[in-house]
């Protein structure tokens, strides 16, 4: 039996999968924030690339990856699928437990898979200068290496619980050539007011988003990238999923249940949204199961409704689950889940129940963590972790039932620089924060009514 299920480099997919062209219902447009009507796709140019927001909008189901972009990918793709045996032993399970592992990746996360072509599209239209956001650091880290790969310049605002937390991945995004800064910062004018008001803030991403959209907005040269949540993002993302199901037609399988990690809500649909045709054809049983934070339970706890996806309201309205712009969650060591919204696309698909959510304490993420790191060797991130618990668990239960389920793991990245967060598991400091219902509900009071 394979433990490595691997692919050759001709089989990194040649075209993005879009699965706005398979939606049961159609996407709620984006409204401009000023107006509370639709968007011309137009008000997105000062800071979007031309060929990004032609993705963003298209309905095509099959976008062609540029020759550049796949010579790029060739760096860390196809990643491997593991067979998980050792876990699979250690729980004693009839399940057959298998992790795709985007860790592997020059950044140690899936987000190169979006950086890499976002930075091509920019640099193609001339634009010099890139201006962004970071939770724990990961996309910073993945933009930092892919702006410097097609030599543009990078900005990166940095969340500053984690700019404090993480300072390596603070000199990762050095090495690369990128500036990073904590967020809220003095250098715009939204960080300023935020700075005045909320001097002790841990920022957010919603602080930070504001910020680089701010900067690309005021500099001509620069354009704006975020990691996550827009549609563009996790049409790069599905080549997780496109390269997944040739790995298991070569052993012969097909999942039953796959699980990951939601913080935007990228890594997940870039691998579940290539199955999204099967379910909704001969494959209805599969389940597709998004995994996020009890202390930021979007999808779970949010009401599905149009809000900004920042604080300061620069962006567009999306229709989304959202517990509210300004809620700022508790500072969990699951960094890149830290996000009061989630990506349209996903939202959709939940709404229309073939998608369903579960939210974890970090407690029990660790120790699921842990149990798997034992096992197989990897170390996970915290983020990718709050899919292995529920997979485990769903293991257990096959143990008792006695089913021989597949189950599919987004390992969307490794957890080097976020040993200090096992540490404080190990060590007993971690807080499992209840659901903040009541700062919640006062955001969620502020969501605009535009309908
Ligand atoms: C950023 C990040 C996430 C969360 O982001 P999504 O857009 O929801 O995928 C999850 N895991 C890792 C390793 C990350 O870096």
């Amino acid at each position: 039996m394979k433990i490595k299920i691997l692919l050759d480099e001709e089989d990194i997919p040649k075209r993005w999968y879009n699965v706005a062209a398979d939606l049961p219902t159609p996407l709620d447009p984006p409204l401009n924030p000023g107006t509370g009507k639709p968007l011309n796709p137009s008000d997105l140019e000062p800071i979007f690339a031309k060929e990004l927001i032609r993705q963003e909008i298209s309905t095509d189901r099959w976008i062609d990856i540029p020759d550049e972009v796949r010579e790029v990918y060739k760096l860390w793709r196809p990643t491997p699928l593991f067979r998980a045996k050792r876990l699979e032993e250690a729980l004693g399970t009839p399940a057959r437990i298998y992790y795709k592992y985007e860790g592997v990746s020059p950044a140690g996360s899936h987000k190169p898979n979006t950086a890499v072509p976002q930075a091509y599209f920019n640099m193609k239209e001339g634009i010099e200068r890139i201006a962004t956001e970071t939770g724990a650091g990961q996309w910073g880290s993945a933009l930092a290496l892919a702006t410097c790969i097609y030599g543009l310049q990078c900005r990166v605002y940095m969340v500053r619980s984690s700019f404090n937390q993480k300072p390596y991945r603070r000199s990762m995004m050095r090495v690369w050539g990128a500036e990073c800064f904590s967020s809220p910062s003095d250098l715009t004018n939204c960080g300023r007011k935020i700075n005045q008001d909320y001097p002790d803030t841990p920022g957010s991403l919603g602080i930070a988003i504001s910020e680089a959209v701010e900067d690309a907005a005021t500099h001509d040269n620069t354009n704006y990238a975020l990691g996550s949540v827009l549609n563009h993002v996790l049409l790069h993302q599905s080549v997780e999923g496109l390269e997944v199901r040739k790995q298991f037609e070569m052993v012969d399988d097909y999942p039953d249940i796959i699980f990951g990690c939601v913080g935007g809500g990228s890594n997940f649909p870039g691998m579940c949204f290539p199955f999204i045709p099967d379910k909704l054809k001969d494959r209805k049983d599969l389940q597709l199961v998004a995994c996020e934070p009890t202390a930021c339970p979007t999808l779970t706890k949010g009401i599905y409704a149009y809000d900004f996806g920042d604080t300061a309201k620069l962006t567009p309205l999306m229709k989304m689950y959202t517990l509210g712009h300004d809620f700022i969650p508790p500072g969990i060591h699951a960094g890149g889940l830290r996000y009061h919204g989630d990506a349209p696309l996903l939202c959709n698909l939940v709404h229309n129940g073939l998608i369903s959510a579960m939210a974890f304490h970090q407690n029990e993420v660790f120790e699921a963590a842990t149990v798997f790191a034992r096992a197989e060797g990897i170390v996970p991130a915290p983020e990718s972790s709050h899919a292995i618990k529920p997979a485990i668990d769903e293991a257990v239960r096959c143990k008792k039932t006695g089913e021989e389920k597949a189950i599919l793991i987004s390992l969307s990245g490794h957890g080097h620089f976020d040993l200090s967060s096992y540490d404080a598991y190990f060590d007993k400091q971690l807080v499992d924060y209840e659901y903040p219902a009541e700062l919640v509900k006062q955001s969620l009071a502020k969501l605009p009514k535009f309908e």
